[in-house]
């Protein structure tokens, strides 16, 4: 795409107006300086400091100036029903009534799990734990008990949580990551095991012939693949989706399908949307509707290896944490509430936000590409849709944090690279509408 002029200039015009509209947030950030690292977490921080919101309700953030914000992000595509859904609050409510924890189980964990396994035809059984990275972890060790061997095979640019085993060339320089089609295994974060990348057998996204060769010389050593098919962040094509499954069980291997964010294009979430039928799932957000939650399921034989009571004696999973009571009413009310109807309405909105967007790039002459699924979305700026890491690592970077203060000045509250955003089902479609002429909006002020 055409670099766009002064960007810089227009960067810190967004910015300055955005410090002058937030001295309460401002402050807030300076004090938690004191005994933070900066802010509470890392996704929370964007320059020059992150907002600080005080409420949520239905669509809507409101932020501690007062002023509103229509929530395009939705804790992270946690929070498909909006803000404060009232049958969300009350479960967690009369749940609350009856104690936060209570060091047994409380007799709403087979219900969640039964919804859970009613609605995903691979899911034999399930555990729920206390986050996507969890679920993940477990998933893959499972997979290493059940199989006897030590390795994994990943995606470049796949993320699964923050653990060695996946932290994995996440996001690699592009001079340390190798040859596109026999990428190599670079640890992503500071402070990880410098030999955690031997273990991790790196596969490249669309390249159907690439991962058959990669698959096939790496067969005896390997446990399981773990595939993202990256919803709404990454495009994918439904073949390559239904390659990797073909793959896998033609080599014999335990394919690990992380809908940790899909899980929302759906009933049956996104292996029902691409007709396949993993060996193992790993979830997150939605099925925790809002409380800190992951999950693992999957074929009975490889699952059953936790079950205390069958022989032999398999494997321990457990956690101070795990299956809390709060969360598995809270992620039960919530599937409750996500039935096709509610689904229709969603991803109606999603197309209505594509066309949209895709109007507005049209418009505007501007290399960009509209990532919508279901109700999942991310903006990118390069004249084709990314489909692999390396083609994301060459996209534009430089309008996208302008882009997201310009669309927090109009009132909607983005992902902070435009990327992983998404809409609820407390959204109508005049919130759609808003979200695309505050694009253009914004679009037009940056490149013109
Ligand atoms: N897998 C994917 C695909 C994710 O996007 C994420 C987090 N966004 C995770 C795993 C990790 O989940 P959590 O943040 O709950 O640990």
């Amino acid at each position: 795409m055409t670099p766009v002029a002064n960007i810089e200039e227009k960067t810190a015009e967004l910015e300055d107006r955005f410090r002058a509209a937030n001295p309460a947030s401002a402050a807030y950030f300076e004090k938690g300086r004191e005994a933070m690292a900066g802010p509470a977490k890392g996704a929370f921080y964007y320059p020059p400091f992150p907002l600080v919101m005080e409420r949520g309700e239905d669509c809507y953030l409101y932020d501690v100036e007062g002023r509103r914000y229509v929530d395009c992000a939705n804790h992270h595509t946690t929070l498909i029903l909006g803000h404060n859904h009232p049958a969300v609050v009350k479960a967690i409510a009369d749940q609350l009534s009856r104690g936060v924890a209570l060091g047994a189980p409380a007799g709403v964990e087979a219900e969640a799990c039964i919804e859970l396994c009613s609605r995903v035809a691979s899911l034999d059984r399930v555990r729920y734990c206390n986050s996507g990275t969890e679920a993940t972890l477990h998933a893959i060790r499972l997979a290493r008990g059940f199989s006897g061997r030590g390795k994994i095979a990943k995606f470049e640019g796949g993320y699964h949580g923050s653990h060695d085993a996946v932290e994995i060339s996440v996001a690699p320089p592009l001079d340390k990551a190798g040859p596109a089609d026999a990428p190599n295994s670079v640890p992503t974060a500071g402070g990880m095991s410098p030999y955690a990348g031997q273990d991790v057998v790196m596969l490249p996204y669309d390249n159907e012939a690439a991962v058959e060769k990669i698959l096939t010389a790496n067969r005896d050593d390997l446990a399981c693949v773990i595939f993202d098919p990256k919803a709404g962040t990454m495009a994918q094509r439904p073949e390559f989706v239904r390659f990797v499954r073909g793959v896998t069980r033609k080599l014999d291997l335990l394919l690990i399908f992380d809908e940790i964010v899909g899980f929302r294009v759906g009933r049956g979430g996104l292996q029902e949307y691409y007709g396949i039928d993993p060996d193992l799932t790993t979830y997150g957000k939605v099925v925790g509707g809002g409380m800190p939650a992951g999950a693992f399921g999957g074929r009975a034989d490889i699952m059953d290896l936790f079950d205390p009571t069958k022989e032999p004696p398999g494997f321990f999973q457990s956690g101070s944490f795990s299956a809390s009571p709060l969360v598995m009413v809270a992620g039960l009310a919530t599937m409750q509430q996500l039935t096709p109807e509610a689904f229709d309405h969603l991803n109606g909105l999603g197309e209505r936000l594509k066309e949209g967007l895709d109007r507005v790039f049209a418009n505007a002459g501007v290399g960009g590409q509209a990532l919508v699924l279901g109700s999942l979305f991310s903006i990118f700026f390069a004249d084709e849709m990314p489909y692999t890491y390396r083609a994301m690592a060459a996209a534009d970077k430089t309008l996208a944090h302008p882009l997201f203060h310009s669309l927090l000045d109009q009132g909607y509250f983005l992902g902070q690279t435009l990327g992983m955003c998404c809409l609820s089902t407390a959204m109508e479609e005049d919130h759609v509408d808003g979200l695309v002429d505050a694009f253009a909006n914004g679009l037009r002020y940056l490149t013109d």
